[in-house]
């Protein structure tokens, strides 16, 4: 796939309190407003590397349920953190994975909101019954276009561009078998061969222009597809899919297509499930941060209902799996699930 661009800094926990609190964005959704050259792509509002960091040590600091882990550097030696909450060992464990890909970010920005939700009432509930790993900013030296490759193409304004690849120019989330890159390393050693993990979304975003039904869609989702993984296990992704389908198609303002993916044991959605037995689901958000290639780039009125579809989709697998209600969920409607076109 094509390269991305750059990013910056900043607020964007506030932006999701925000967004988080009100009506926002409802006629917004999959007609969103995309590039198309009119609008200004910013990244100054996207929280920066340093201030995920900080906001997650402030959270540590704060939340005794939670805990803050380093499993390992990036190419340019930014540490890598994991946030864990693992209550009791013997519960049901999900792993949230953000940011493969430097230049989608709002992911990124909604795990944000979603640990903080998890310092504080009712969310926190869920943790007496489900485990929750997360890396909200995997790719940083990508997502704050800290490269060894020119990004004189990207789109964005602001004081950093974001890249889809890491500072090597390699796709991380090609790497998932040969392991070359020290990013890739960390996350399979420290991460998926350190925890006993069951359950595994991989957050992304795609382009602007994808359609079901002839309307643009706010995301779409895939389970694994290679012939390598377990049946059973293509099942549980099949019923973590179905989870965020309910919640998220329900909601009005999301509108879920098929993910057109492929087979190869080298996309972690496919390999993981293989080579672990996790149940992996893709998400993938529309519209990128940033990018050289107009069509994949969204504007920033977009983002609201964006980082609101990604907190919908963590909420609601935790609770689906803390409740045990995923165990039962319903996963016919894979059956007539549209692919995006
Ligand atoms: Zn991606």
């Amino acid at each position: 796939m094509r390269r991305t661009a750059r990013t910056t800094s900043a607020a964007l926990a506030l932006t999701g309190a925000l967004v988080l609190g009100g009506a926002t964005t409802a006629g917004a959704v999959g007609e969103g407003p995309d590039y198309g050259g009119n609008e200004v792509v910013t990244t100054s509002i996207l929280s920066t590397y340093d201030e995920v960091v900080d906001f997650l040590r402030t959270q540590d600091a704060k939340q005794d349920a939670m805990e803050l882990e380093v499993i390992g550097q990036t190419v340019k030696g930014r540490d890598i953190h994991l946030v864990k909450y693992v209550s009791d060992p013997d519960n049901p464990t999900i792993f949230y994975l953000a940011q493969q890909h430097g230049n989608e970010q709002l992911t990124t920005e909604a795990m944000l909101h979603f640990i903080k939700s998890l310092g504080s009432g009712k969310s926190a509930r869920i943790l007496d019954d489900v485990n929750i790993l997360m890396i909200p900013m995997y790719n940083a030296d990508g997502a704050m276009g800290d490269v060894n490759f020119s990004l004189d193409d990207y789109i964005a304004k602001g004081e950093r561009h974001l890249t889809r690849y890491n500072a090597d120019g390699v796709d991380l989330n090609r790497d998932h078998v040969a392991r070359l890159e020290p990013e890739t390393q960390a996350l399979h050693t420290n991460v998926l061969q350190a925890y006993d993990i069951d359950y595994m979304i991989d957050l992304h975003h795609q382009g602007t222009q994808s359609r079901v039904d002839g309307d643009l869609v706010s995301g779409s989702i895939l389970y694994p597809t290679t012939p390598d993984a377990d049946p059973a296990v293509v099942e549980g992704s099949k019923r973590l899919g179905s989870i965020v389908y309910e919640n998220v198609d329900s909601t009005g303002w999301g509108h879920i297509g098929r993910y057109v993916g492929g087979t190869a044991n080298t996309i972690a959605r496919n390999g993981i499930a293989a080579e672990y037995g996790i149940s992996t689901l893709l998400f993938e958000m529309r519209g990128m941060s940033d990018h050289e290639y107009a069509p994949y780039v969204l504007g920033q009125k977009s983002n609201g209902y964006l980082i609101r579809q990604s907190v919908v989709t963590l909420t609601s697998t935790a609770q689906a799996i803390a409740d045990g209600s995923i165990e039962t969920a319903d996963t016919s409607f894979w059956d007539t699930l549209p692919e995006q076109g």
